[in-house]
């Protein structure tokens, strides 16, 4: 672990992980919470796998339902933050829209857009789901970069790319700017 790094937290927000299936956006939302958890520090998940399994199940890939999936999700997270909980958010997020829908309910304070940014083809290359696979084969519709689009976040307060840098990197990337932001709030 590198020691140079300090893990905030003493108030609850959100890390809204956003960016094509297979970018990394589980993936470093897990290790940035093992990694938190190292330091005492208890954050929550909200997948949206997990999530379209249980309070998200009977929502599609349309326009509507994807709107719908992320408004109950940040509703959901402004729950946990309410508590003072740090919560990892993973959605694809795919529109500025549905980001703001979502920034909007957590409020911009406490809202911190990670942008996981990986090429599509790399994503496809990884298929770590096989959904590319299928998707390219018709028979998945309004797939995310194959048959639905992926607008490029605006203006998020963090931006990885998973294709050029580590886990480890990114995570590293991630919580620098956390802390720098933190430490803005605290001064
Ligand atoms: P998503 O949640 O965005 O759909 P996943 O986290 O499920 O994506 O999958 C990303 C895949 O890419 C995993 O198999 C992961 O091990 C791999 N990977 C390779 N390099 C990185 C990196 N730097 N950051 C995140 N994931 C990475």
């Amino acid at each position: 672990m590198n020691r140079e790094l300090k893990i905030p937290s003493n108030k609850g927000y959100v890390i809204w992980f956003t960016g094509l299936s297979g970018a990394g956006k589980t993936t470093l939302a897990e290790a940035l919470q093992k990694k938190m958890l190292e330091n005492n520090i208890v954050t929550k998940i909200l997948d949206g796998d997990i999530l379209r399994n249980g309070i998200n199940s009977g929502l599609g890939f349309s326009d509507n339902d994807r709107k719908e999936n992320i408004r109950r999700a940040a509703e959901v997270a402004k729950l946990f933050i309410e508590s003072n909980i740090i919560t990892l958010c993973s959605f694809i997020t795919p529109t500025n829209e549905m980001r703001n829908i979502a920034k909007n309910i957590i409020g911009k304070n406490n809202y911190i857009e990670v942008f996981v940014n990986c090429s599509l083809e790399l994503c496809e290359l990884r298929d770590v789901k096989g959904l590319y696979k299928k998707a390219r084969a018709g028979s998945l519709s309004n797939f995310t970069g194959v048959s639905a689009d992926f607008e490029l976040p605006l203006n998020p307060n963090i931006e990885v790319n998973t294709g050029e840098y580590s886990i480890e990197e990114c995570i590293n990337q991630i919580l620098t700017i956390i802390n720098k932001r933190d430490n803005q709030i605290h001064e």
